[in-house]
């Protein structure tokens, strides 16, 4: 039996498994010794590389689709970034050979749409790109949108196990069709379902590493409305979106800083899917469905909550009972 977006969801899964290769490759390169804070290279180089990859093979397979990617080529035509392109071409060599820099720019800007239409893609390259530079947590996520829908979710946490121990995980969804892991490398594909914790104590949470994403004092006092005894497990990117599809936590909390921050739709449409169709919730602060209509930005939602389902309504009551986005 075929479904409607299976064509689309296999092609997110390989995009974003080849593009694993580069951000892997890259990621060995880094000395954690020598690195220094302000060196960003490493990850612009994979960003790039990760970002043409995806977009080249959703070009030959859905030319017409726009996607909505989170860089562009420019800094990388200009002069001054010669060396940078070098290093990039290096790396997309090791995976395709015949590669020209013209068509990597090209790929890369093929990433470039900035407006909402009735389908497109979005594309995070490198989500969680402290963790990536730490050799810790981060995340290739990718999603079709339909009419405002997300359609197909992809996330690739090249870091993370898959439950058969594989290091390196590919999580994807269809809408519908339930969420599935596959670990990096493999074939084979395993449903996945959020927890079913009921018990409200016992409510594991998960937040951002970088305090200034989410706030970690609000996730506190959360908890301690809620009576949670555990502490929250930060970990950096969209694997926050898998370890709650996969029930690792009963829920992630991105709690704004400030009223004018708008989320990126990159940071959450692969992950959003994932979850849902594991039988999660996800909505913002308010409880308003989050809109993927605006463009580059959540325009109309203030923060992020995704939760196993249970317990829902109570961290959304909880939120404003303690006035958390009322700035
Ligand atoms: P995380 O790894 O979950 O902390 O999320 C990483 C993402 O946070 C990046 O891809 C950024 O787009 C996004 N980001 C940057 N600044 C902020 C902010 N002030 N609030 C929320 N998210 C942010
Ligand atoms: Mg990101």
């Amino acid at each position: 039996m075929t479904t409607p977006y299976q064509k689309e969801k296999e092609i997110a899964v390989a995009a974003i498994a080849q593009a694993a290769v580069i951000c892997k490759n890259v990621q060995t390169q880094i000395d954690l010794g020598v690195l220094e804070k302000n060196d960003k290279s490493p990850v612009t180089v994979a960003d790039f590389g990760s970002q043409a990859l995806v977009c080249k093979m959703l070009n030959e397979t859905f030319a017409a689709d726009p996607v909505i990617g989170e860089e562009d080529s420019k800094s990388l035509r200009q002069p001054e970034n010669e060396g940078l392109l070098t290093r990039l071409m290096n790396e997309v060599q090791q995976v395709l050979p015949e590669a020209s820099p013209e068509q990597v720019l090209g790929w890369i800007d093929k990433g470039g749409q900035d407006s909402y239409t009735e389908r497109f893609w979005t594309l995070d390259p490198i989500d969680g790109t402290k963790g990536f530079l730490r050799k810790d947590q981060y995340a290739i996520s990718l999603a079709l949108i339909v009419n405002g829908e997300i359609v197909v979710g992809a996330l690739c946490c090249p870091n993370m196990n898959a439950q058969d121990g594989t290091e390196g995980v590919i999580f994807a969804a269809e809408k519908g069709q339930g969420a599935v892991e596959i670990p990096l490398g493999k074939n084979t594909a395993t449903p996945i379902s959020v927890s079913r914790e009921n018990v409200q104590a016992n409510i594991r949470t998960c937040e951002s590493v970088e305090k200034a994403h989410s706030s970690h004092s609000d996730s506190a006092r959360i908890a301690q409305l809620l009576g949670i005894t555990a502490d929250p497990v930060r970990i950096d990117s969209q694997a926050k979106y898998a370890t709650v599809a996969r029930g690792d936590a009963e829920a992630y909390l991105r709690l704004p800083r400030d009223g004018k921050y708008r989320e990126k739709i990159w940071d959450h449409a692969g992950g959003v899917l994932v979850v849902e169709e594991a039988g999660g919730k996800v909505t913002d602060i308010k409880g308003r469905p989050l809109e993927f209509t605006h463009g580059r930005t959540l325009q109309n939602n203030l923060g992020v909550i995704v939760t196993s389902g249970t317990f829902h309504d109570a961290v959304i009551k909880a939120i404003d009972e303690l006035n958390i986005g009322k700035f």
